[in-house]
């Protein structure tokens, strides 16, 4: 193995959907293939035909390309290790199943499901680990089963499944990248199935045959694969072949610190690509799960090609990492005020357009959906989305007529004398020649100041009665993005559409 080129993959099963657990495992590996010059690879496990989702490969694949990560070989690109779904190579798993039954390593088990569940209900009561009790180890191998009766049953074409027989008292040890030396005793390990009666190889079996064919150096996936590796390694023995190194990713915990479950959020990626959140930010965000650069490193923001250059597995620790969904949304933030405006005129002008189908604008058309006008809503709201979309759906106001008035804004800033005050401040607006938030600005200083009243009793209610919401950017400035005929219509009709104060 040693100078051998370095191959990695990321195995999923096609159940449906990806999770931010998987993202992060193909995450890892393809950044340490990447590193190391070496390739990355996609492996579809199909072997539970029952889970097999339709059409769940292709979203993997694409939902994975979409954050970037691109596969040097797989089912869509291909290969020379192919076929890359493992029920297209039922034929290689029956051919070595064949070569373990025939050393002795395994062995045909005719148990029913009922035999098998009263024997675990036994073991239970007993206060024992349950495992297979081993009644058709043949005898030649160790067993009570007389060589007839397995034959007898074989030719009755009666149901079966192939287990390994796992040595007995023997110390199963390796050395995990992330965790150090490990080491199992073999008797608390099953007599693991490998070939199901369906003829489909389990997971164990498929997993260990692949990875030798397909030739990884690495297997880096997630912890809860790690008590299965005496069972892995003992295949890689039978065979007589190398293992890969390994490495057992942390845990992904929810902030309480149980489980990272779809209770508490959302566990799909494609969950978050439906919400707007930005491929740089998710893959910023799921490095951070498990990684660091080390002590001493601040940094927090970076791209794809940072993380290529400086994710070591070395790195990765031991203790769960919590997903902190404020940590991915504080990210996305910081990606959106760096993006190139062009970047985002892009990105928002189908939302707009989508938008523009469901409702109707006052505003004329050929304006707001200007990159000039655009490019000014950006500047105005870099600082205030957090996602890309909400450049059109958090604010509205710069392309639609508000709906609604914030009540109890209202509430708080009316006062008997604000309609009268603000229609007299409309007449000025009407008059003013360059309508810049430079100029409103001294003009509404210069109506309310000689009244003794402050600029607040007017701020407040214009920004209403634009926008409907009592926030958002610098009122002078959203007025001039607005601009005059807009502004003078929406306060005209606000301040008729208002029911406070009568
Ligand atoms: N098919 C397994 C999964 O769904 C792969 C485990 C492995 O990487 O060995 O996670």
């Amino acid at each position: 193995m040693v100078g051998q080129r370095v191959r990695t993959r990321f195995a999923p099963s096609p159940t449906g959907y990806l999770h931010v657990g998987g993202l992060r495992t193909a995450l890892y590996n393809y950044l340490y293939a990447k590193k190391m010059k070496g390739d990355f690879i996609i492996r579809i496990e199909d072997t539970d035909q029952s889970r097999k989702v339709e059409d769940a490969q292709k979203n993997l694949i694409k939902t994975l390309e979409w954050a970037g990560i691109i596969a040097d070989e797989s089912p869509e690109h291909g290969g020379n290790f192919g076929p890359y779904v493992q029920s297209e190579r039922l034929d290689i798993y029956a051919q070595y199943c064949k070569q373990l039954l025939n050393n002795q390593h395994a062995y045909y088990c005719f148990a029913t499901h009922d035999e098998l569940e009263e024997n675990r209900q036994l073991q239970i009561k007993q206060g024992l680990q349950p495992k297979y009790n081993r009644k058709w180890l043949p005898e030649e191998m160790g067993g009570n089963m007389p060589a007839s009766i397995i034959k007898q049953k074989l030719e009755s074409g009666a149901p079966y499944v192939i287990r390994m027989k796992v040595p007995d008292y023997v110390s199963i040890w390796f050395e995990d990248i992330i965790r150090g030396p490990i080491e199992f005793d073999s008797s608390t390990v099953d007599d693991q199935v490998l070939m199901k009666s369906d003829g489909f190889p389990t997971y164990h079996f498929a997993s260990v045959i692949d990875d030798h064919l397909m030739e990884f150096t690495h297997i880096i996936r997630g912890e809860e694969w790690l008590s299965s590796m005496p069972k892995h390694l003992l295949l890689y023995e039978f065979f007589g072949w190398e293992a890969p190194k390994v490495a057992h990713l942390p845990l992904l915990l929810n902030p309480d610190r149980s489980k990272l479950s779809k209770r508490q959020g959302d566990v799909a990626v494609e969950d978050y690509i439906r919400k707007g959140y930005s491929a740089e930010a998710i893959i910023n965000f799921v490095a951070m799960l498990g990684w660091n650069e080390g002590e001493g490193s601040e940094q927090e923001v970076y791209g794809m090609k940072e993380l290529t250059e400086k994710f070591s597995l070395e790195r990765v620790g031991k203790a769960g990492a919590v997903f902190n969904i404020e940590k991915l949304n504080w990210l996305e933030k910081q990606y959106i005020k760096n993006r190139p405006t062009e970047q985002l005129i892009a990105a928002i002008k189908p939302i707009l357009s989508a938008e523009l189908k469901q409702k109707t604008s006052l505003m004329p058309l050929e304006i707001i959906t200007s990159e000039v006008y655009l490019e000014k809503v950006i500047e105005l709201m870099r600082e205030r989305v957090g996602l890309e979309h909400e450049f059109v759906t958090f604010s509205t106001y710069f392309y639609f007529e508000p709906e609604s008035y914030d009540e109890e804004a209202i509430k708080k800033r009316w006062t008997v004398d604000t309609n009268t005050l603000l229609l007299e401040f409309v007449t000025i607006l009407e008059s003013l020649e360059e309508f810049s938030a430079d100029n409103i600005e001294t003009q509404l200083k210069g109506f309310v100041e000689p009244k003794g009243l402050k600029a607040a009793v007017l701020i407040h209610p214009l920004r209403i009665l634009s926008s409907g919401v009592s926030f958002g950017p610098s009122l002078y400035h959203m007025l001039e993005v607005l601009g005059k005929e807009t502004v003078l219509r929406r306060i005209r009709t606000g301040i008729k559409k208002l029911a406070y104060p009568v």
